[in-house]
């Protein structure tokens, strides 16, 4: 039954219009399960009323005829209880109503699920009988399961024009409700940027021609065997070699002839080269799980990882450099580094992420380069987009989908405005950032790109106050040399120079995968990351190191900030390595200043513990992207969870100003550079904390320092009293927001002036 599940929801989701996707479901569900009858109900967001879409086994007369107010009916039951219903006969529920078109009443036994979305019930599907036979639990539980996949294709479905059409009336959903990402509003061209990194999200798909598949995988096959050599070769002397032979082993499994026979079978039997692979590489890691001895099992493991860099190559195409509309949206599950830099920056309009939570990396540097996006919209089909104009809010992440005219009039009236705002803003670049009442407050860029660099330089900061170094190495096929680092980083601290730039090291891991050092965990985001990795690999720490420090040398604008501290020892490990290097650069004859090791706040512990962690760091910087997931126990990238993530929640504000209050209380300098510092609503309770060094993207600094610009220090102290006491996230930014309209700041919170 799992297997013809599957082959429902393969086919509805391929399925060209709505219309074509009920029937596939209705006819699937009916099918599979051997019923008399099978229908499916949508809600008209009109009305919402429940509306009969398509039957299979009943009336067809009835379609688009019946409707339900809510509560009517034993499918409205099913509606309101949000839980499958199942009953011995229908037509004696007190609910029951006869089909009042056709009349039709021949019904026995009933069972009906609702299809959620997102906590939002679509519809509802119903099965029947015509005898009085109860459904049994494995019944229900295949009905559950099918309305539940349903809901995720059919929600995907209705956001498309072809799938609004088909409602008997009433406008529909005219957009699609993601959460805010980077704020600003665009009107553009859709450009699928989908690449799957996990074999498992790869789906279904049937080869337009084998030939061209087997081509495919032999040429990804070869592709990846000889970067794995030149990694190899690249990273020779510089691993341990336990470490090294890895790159060894994996170009062996990467040709391994069993692997192909696998893939090449699936793709004969019609399968595209991304799902035959991930097939082979799931029967493999089986046999291997399935072994007696430990290390041959533990083998499981590479053949994920070495899965995985052929799939990335499989893609490949999909990331070659093209033509690239002249206002492109990139829309992709997840849309990475390499996606996003591929387009021209004058030709990125926006971003749209269909996984990915407000704090996502896709995010930050949307942020950096002062493009909006929207995340979190779940199942769209990317590819089926492709080409669709679409228009995006980022600031309360809605999207819609090949838009009405007057929706795209509307919002080329917003993006003037917001044009005319930029150009306002552009007029406070040499005055301070300072507040009504005299308080001087430094404003840092966060960077990461070599492209960041100009827009940084020309907002007027006062230096770098995050430079995330894995920018440059997750745009890449393997780790740059020292002297490839050393390159970057006396670009970075020679255009800022003689103004701080503050580097952080190697941060790896969690939601920040490097294609070629593949870290394969449940839980990635408590497990191997940031100065976890570096420690444990100290050759690739010394290496970046010495590269930042040489590329110091003269300039004296470093200094050296942890990532994902959460213990004092850690610190310590990592000062005796930049010891290390101060030695070796020394004994080269290299002179340069010793520069200040500062540490990230960003895990709970550290920043409770902030204490015993002043006594070995020389400065703190707190990350409120991670501090806010790890207190909220929410995936930052996971758009289930999404809305449960939020740096303005008052206990996390709590935590921070708790920081704030101790590094001063210690005499440690400490700034800000999580997202919260580039949030106009967040930079009035930091100035409310006191902090007086706040570090955001190049793209949002001039309206921060708007903000400070507009407000008086005692106001901002105010508002953060009355934030602390209130009791979510979404009643601080009304209060700020109000504020900040009050203000005359209403622009910077919503579309338009
Ligand atoms: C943070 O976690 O707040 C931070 C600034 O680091 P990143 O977003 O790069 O993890
Ligand atoms: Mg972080």
């Amino acid at each position: 039954m799992i297997e013809q599940l599957r082959l429902i929801v393969t086919r509805v989701a391929e399925a060209a219009d709505l219309g074509a996707a009920l029937e596939c479901a209705v006819q699937g569900v009916r099918e599979a399960m051997g019923v008399a009858a099978c229908a499916a109900y949508l809600v008209d967001p009109s009305d919402d009323y429940l509306v009969l879409m398509e039957t299979d086994g009943l009336d067809r007369k009835a379609i688009g005829k019946v409707r339900l107010a809510p509560g009517e009916g034993v499918v409205g039951l099913v509606r309101e209880r949000r839980e499958p219903v199942a009953l011995e006969d229908a037509s004696v529920h007190p609910r029951f109503r006869p089909f009042p078109v056709t009349g039709e009443k021949r019904f026995g036994a009933f069972l009906g699920a609702p299809m959620i979305h997102r906590g939002k019930v679509l519809g509802v599907l119903i099965v029947f009988r015509r005898n009085r036979r109860r459904f049994g639990t494995r019944q229900e539980d295949f009905l559950v399961t099918a309305t539940a996949q349903l809901a995720g294709v059919l929600a995907m479905t209705l956001a498309r024009p072809d799938g609004r059409i088909q409602l008997p009336r009433g406008p529909q959903a005219t957009y699609v409700q993601g959460v805010p990402g980077a704020p600003g509003v665009a009107i553009g061209e859709v450009v699928a940027a989908s690449v799957f990194a996990e074999l498992d999200a790869v789906p279904d798909r049937t080869a337009a021609d084998t030939e061209v598949e087997v081509t495919a995988f032999r040429e990804a096959v070869t592709a990846v065997q000889a970067e794995l050599i030149a990694s190899g070769e690249r990273m020779q002397g510089l691993l341990p070699s336990e470490a090294h032979s890895l790159f060894e082993v994996y170009a062996l499994l990467v040709g391994d002839e069993s692997l192909a026979t696998r893939v090449f079978e699936r793709i004969h039997e019609g399968l595209w080269a991304p799902a035959a692979l991930r097939d082979a590489i799931r029967e493999l890691v089986a046999v291997f799980e399935a072994m007696e001895d430990e290390r041959l099992r533990a083998r499981a493991e590479d053949i994920r990882a070495v899965g995985r860099r052929l799939l990335l190559e499989l893609q490949v195409d999909s990331r070659a450099p093209r033509e690239f509309p002249e206002r492109t949206v990139l829309v992709g599950d997840e849309v990475s580094l390499a996606r996003i830099a591929d387009v021209p920056r004058e030709r990125l309009a926006g971003i749209i992420c269909l996984r990915g939570s407000v704090l996502s990396h896709t995010v930050v540097i949307a942020r950096a380069l002062g493009v909006p996006a929207v995340m979190g919209l779940g199942d769209l089909a990317t590819e089926r987009l492709a080409g669709h104009s679409v228009v995006i809010d980022g600031y309360i992440g809605r999207v819609f989908i090949d838009p009405a005219p007057a929706v795209v009039a509307e919002f080329a009236r917003l993006e003037r405005e917001e044009e005319a705002l930029t150009a306002e803003l552009e007029a406070l670049r040499d005055l301070p950032a300072e507040t009504t009442d005299g308080t001087r407050i430094l404003l840092y860029a966060n960077t990461g790109l070599v492209s960041d660099i100009e827009p940084s330089l020309r907002v007027e900061s006062a230096g770098v106050g995050l430079y995330r170094s894995e920018f440059p190495f997750m745009l890449r096929e393997s780790f740059p040399s020292e002297s490839e680092q050393y390159e970057t980083y006396r670009r970075m601290l020679e255009a800022f120079a003689p103004r701080p730039v503050v580097m952080r090291t190697l941060d790896i891991g969690g939601d920040k995968p490097l294609a070629y050092f593949p870290i394969e965990e449940t839980n990635s985001l408590l497990g191997w990351r940031g100065i976890r990795v570096a420690l444990q690999h100290p050759e690739i720490l010394l290496a970046q190191l010495k590269a930042m420090l040489r590329a110091s040398a003269g300039l004296d604008n470093l200094s050296v900030l942890l990532p994902m501290v959460s213990q004092p020892s850690e610190v310590r490990a990592a000062r005796v390595l930049l010891d290390q290097v101060l030695d070796a650069l020394d004994e080269e004859g290299v002179s340069v200043v010793r520069p200040p090791l500062g540490v990230m706040l960003e895990v709970p512990l550290a920043l409770f513990g902030l204490d015993a962690l002043a006594r070995e760091a020389d400065f703190f910087s707190i990350g409120t992207n991670d501090l806010t997931q790890y207190l909220t126990a929410v995936d930052r990238g996971n758009p289930r969870v999404a809305h449960l993530y939020n740096h303005l929640a008052p206990a996390v504000l709590r935590a921070i100003k708790h920081a704030v209050d101790r590094a001063h209380q210690l005499d440690k300098p400490v700034s800000l550079c999580g997202e919260l510092a580039g949030d106009p609503v967040g930079a009035v309770l930091l100035l409310g904390m006191g902090l007086d060094h706040l570090s955001a993207s190049a793209s949002s600094l001039p309206r921060i320092k708007w903000v400070i610009r507009s407000i008086s220090r005692a106001h901002a102290v105010e508002l953060l009293e009355r934030a602390l006491s209130l009791p979510d996230a979404g009643a601080v930014r009304s209060l700020i927001n109000s504020a900040l309209e009050d203000v005359g700041l209403g622009g910077l919170v919503r579309a338009g002036r």
